[in-house]
């Protein structure tokens, strides 16, 4: 078993291509922010920790999010993507020490680079399925009928954090840590970064190139 990781600012469609990804490849995908929304709307003591410090754009601490992920590695048998896993420095090494404690491989590290004028748009007009997750945008991937999935009819949401004012807090936090963690996982040898300010289906045509290279 190994883990993969895409790295890369809010916006910059990582959660999209990991969709995509673990539709074609054998692999699981673990966003936390997935883990952490869905514990926010039912409202467990962890959702309740953390509902506030999301809204507000915020990271959660380093302890409550590797203990997150720890647990589902343990249960987990075929490969990982991780989607906005690591996000700090500390999480990166803690993941590290965790991965050789279980002799655990790190396969590939991606970076999916997209210019930081091109992220907001992208995030402000966001909108989430709430029911499979689906992800749209109101410039450039309408639903056919307003607020409603294409895929499983259920409502569109804005999600709280994909306001113009928590984008910026969420890219003043990513500013302050993102460069270390590069840094780390930059001296990995599956590193590689992506171009992801193309079309979705080109980067995921160079991502499926490479997860095939290193299936
Ligand atoms: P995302 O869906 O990856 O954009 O994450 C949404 C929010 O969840 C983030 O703004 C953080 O508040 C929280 N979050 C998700 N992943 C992490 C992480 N690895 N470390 C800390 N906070 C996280």
């Amino acid at each position: 078993m190994k883990v993969h990781i895409l790295l890369g600012p809010p916006g910059s469609g990582k959660g999209t291509q990991a969709k995509r990804l673990v539709e074609k490849f054998p692999l699981t995908h673990l966003s936390t922010g997935d883990i952490l929304r869905d514990a926010v709307s039912k409202e467990t003591a962890l959702g309740l920790k953390v509902k506030a410090i999301m809204a507000e754009g915020k990271l959660v601490d380093d302890d409550t999010v590797n203990g997150l992920v720890f647990a589902r590695l343990q249960d987990e048998t075929q490969d990982v993507l991780f989607d906005g896993y690591p996000r700090t420095l500390q999480q990166a090494e803690a993941l590290q020490d965790f991965l050789s404690s279980k002799k655990i491989g790190l396969g590939s590290v991606v970076h999916v680079e997209v210019p930081r004028e091109v992220l907001e748009a992208r995030v402000v007009g966001r909108r989430v399925c709430t029911g499979c997750g689906e992800i749209y945008h109101l410039a450039t991937k309408p639903p056919q009928q307003d607020g409603v999935c294409d895929l499983c009819g259920s409502p569109l949401k804005h999600r709280s954090d994909d306001t113009a004012e928590a984008f910026r807090k969420r890219m003043d936090e990513f500013d302050s840590t993102f460069l270390p963690l590069l840094a780390f996982y930059g001296r990995q040898p599956g590193f590689l970064a992506v171009n992801g300010n193309q079309a979705p289906d080109r980067v995921f045509e160079q991502l499926q190139t490479l997860f095939k290279e290193n299936a």
